[in-house]
């Protein structure tokens, strides 16, 4: 399976200029790296700036179009040439996103065929309980009634919110125990020929450093990169880190 490397840009860069010069920058870094699919998801108001990247966007509403002040559409993304769309990332989540509204937009997204990428995780390590209880109820109250073929366009992003944005990454190996569970809770829900096809990636705290490790140890299929990404050579250096196994 080709490894999916995302650019989570938050709400960055300041200007459409910023955002077409740091999408070039590391566009030209990585033209020639078949293994790796990077997909720039920036903020809604800098996709048409570099409408010739595969673009994703960061969220989206659940409604096709209507009197909803301030949302933005899956279809209008469609429109607009995004192939893929973040939802349930910890930061909506933390701006009172429910798993009920995560099942809502999961449903909207990959009914106009576009991917989604589903954002799983704990607040806290508890040493005790392997699979955190919050993991599987994101999972199943996410995905609760998806039609099985939706899911050939799902992807899982497991992401320990204590993780991201801190400095503190996860380790390859946990993150191996973590998404082996998640990878087995898949198969419960879907059957083994549809969840082996679901790729799980990895994301808080990925680097130029770490990125090699997590893809190879961690034997995720791709990460979601946040600060990283942010800083063209870094990111360039930590997707030719994961092109290089
Ligand atoms: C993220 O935004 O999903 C993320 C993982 O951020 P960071 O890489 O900065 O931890």
């Amino acid at each position: 399976m080709k490894k999916i490397i995302i650019a989570n840009w938050k709400m960055n860069p300041k200007t459409p200029r910023d955002a077409s010069r740091l999408a070039d920058k590391i566009g030209r870094g990585v033209k020639n790296i078949k293994s790796v699919e990077v997909v720039f998801a920036p903020p809604f108001i800098h996709i048409p700036a570099i409408y010739k990247f595969k673009t994703g966007a960061q969220d989206c509403f659940y409604e096709k179009s209507g009197a909803y002040t301030g949302e933005v559409s899956p279809l209008q993304l469609k429109a607009c040439g995004v192939r893929l769309v973040i939802v349930g990332h910890s930061e909506r989540r933390a701006l009172g996103e429910t798993n009920e509204i995560v099942n809502k937009k999961l449903k909207a997204v990959l009914g106009t065929g576009m991917r989604a990428i589903l954002c799983v995780g704990e607040a806290e390590r508890q040493k005790e309980i392997a699979f955190p209880k919050i993991i599987r109820d994101e999972l199943h109250e996410g995905l609760s009634r998806i039609k099985k073929s939706f899911f050939r366009n799902l992807i899982i992003a497991y992401e320990p919110i204590w993780a991201i944005g801190t400095g503190r990454a996860d380790t390859p190996k946990n993150v191996y125990e973590i998404t082996t569970i998640i990878r087995r809770e898949l198969y419960r829900m879907v059957g083994k020929r549809i969840a082996s096809k679901i790729p799980v990636l990895y994301g808080g705290s990925v680097d130029d450093k770490n990125s090699y490790a997590f893809v190879k140890d961690g034997a995720v299929d791709g990460l979601l990169v946040g600060g990283a990404s942010l800083n063209a050579n870094k990111f360039v250096k930590l997707v030719k880190a994961v092109a290089g196994l």
